[in-house]
């Protein structure tokens, strides 16, 4: 398919009591139509706070955008919309789905209310084209009985049939990006089976192209085509789930790996911590964020943050140690670039 979303150089931070935290510093890759891109990495990486990026989801007051970042959707540059062109996209064009329906959602309202809503905003059709088409959706995520459950409010359903309302809701007006956020998450492995399925199957069907952030390997080797690891606010690996799981080369992706010895056999494995602990993103260090805690780390790590290099086929990574510039790397004090 056709690159319908390109993200550039996005640096978000954060105003706190404490200082400015940089969240996410330099981020940059695309997507394509149809395909499905997963955002792995720990808790605090950044993964959320880009995937929020998107569609302009953060805190006005608090966050700050870089001054060269820049999010093109299907050609129009999303940091310069105003809240208003915002809002026509936000839903119609790019959904969200989160891991807690129940603050994500509207409990107060029922179901068939928040669907219908939604369907004759974006889609400007009557109400009762709207409550048809609503009905329909939701029979197609698997509600059983879905005419009766329309009355019904999200606090009386499961958690795994929540996820899917909630699914249903963010895919009824056929969005070409789903944003998913740790969709998952909640939810027990039988469950959480269920719904990668209802992604796929809602993806063949709408040729929606799907960002899944994740903490969970087992989720981003079922789900996913390519991935990007994120550490400490930046992409430091990137590739199809075959490149980055048969030949991870960055040594936090390889130590995510080898932390999961069964990946293949065995569903729903979290992320094992990997010893010591990310940087201050107040005041992030100059060179690897990751040489702290790196086993091959050198004098250059240290001293110069290692550049995205590509490794052939769509596989890149930002290490040292597969940068032939390492062994001749630039003056200190003169930055990598
Ligand atoms: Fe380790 Fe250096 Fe590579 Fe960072 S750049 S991951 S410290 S080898
Ligand atoms: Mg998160």
């Amino acid at each position: 398919g056709e690159v319908i979303l390109e993200v550039d150089d996005l640096r978000v931070s954060f105003r706190t009591h404490g200082g400015q935290v940089q969240a996410v510093r330099g981020v940059s890759f695309s997507l394509r139509q149809g395909e499905t891109l997963a955002v792995v990495g720990e808790s605090g990486c950044g993964k959320s706070v880009t995937a929020r990026s998107l569609m302009r989801l953060l805190p006005e007051h608090s966050s700050e955008l870089g001054a060269g970042s820049s999010i093109r959707w299907k050609g129009r540059e999303l940091t310069r919309l105003k809240e208003k062109e915002l809002r026509k996209l936000r839903g119609a064009e790019i959904a969200m789905i989160f891991q807690d329906a129940m603050t994500a959602l509207n409990p107060t309202l029922t179901i068939g209310e928040q669907l219908i809503e939604g369907i004759a905003l974006h889609r400007k059709v009557p109400r009762s084209e709207a409550r048809r088409l609503a009905v329909d959706m939701l029979e197609l995520v698997g509600i059983p009985s879905p005419e009766a459950r329309m009355k019904q409010y999200l606090g009386e359903f499961s958690g795994g049939m929540r996820q899917r309302i909630m699914i249903a809701i963010a895919a009824s007006c056929s969005p070409s990006l789903l944003i998913a956020d740790e969709p998952t998450t909640a939810l027990d492995v039988t469950i959480q089976a269920q719904i990668l399925d209802l992604f796929r199957m809602l993806q063949e069907r709408t040729g929606a192209a799907i960002v899944l952030i994740t903490h969970d390997l087992g989720v981003v080797a079922e789900t996913a085509d390519r991935v990007c690891v994120m550490y400490a606010g930046e992409i430091v690996e990137s590739g199809t789930v075959t490149e980055l799981f048969r030949r991870p080369q960055h040594p936090y992706t390889q130590g995510l790996l080898a932390a999961l010895p069964r990946l293949d056999r065995e569903r729903g494995r979290s992320l094992v911590p990997i010893p010591g602990t990310p940087p201050d993103l107040f005041a992030p260090p100059p060179g690897c964020a990751f040489a702290a805690r790196c086993p091959h780390a050198m004098e250059v790590c240290r001293l110069h943050r290692p550049q995205m290099a590509e490794l052939g086929g769509t596989h890149a990574v930002a290490c040292w140690l597969q940068d032939p510039r390492a062994a001749r790397p630039p003056a200190s004090g003169a930055g990598a670039g």
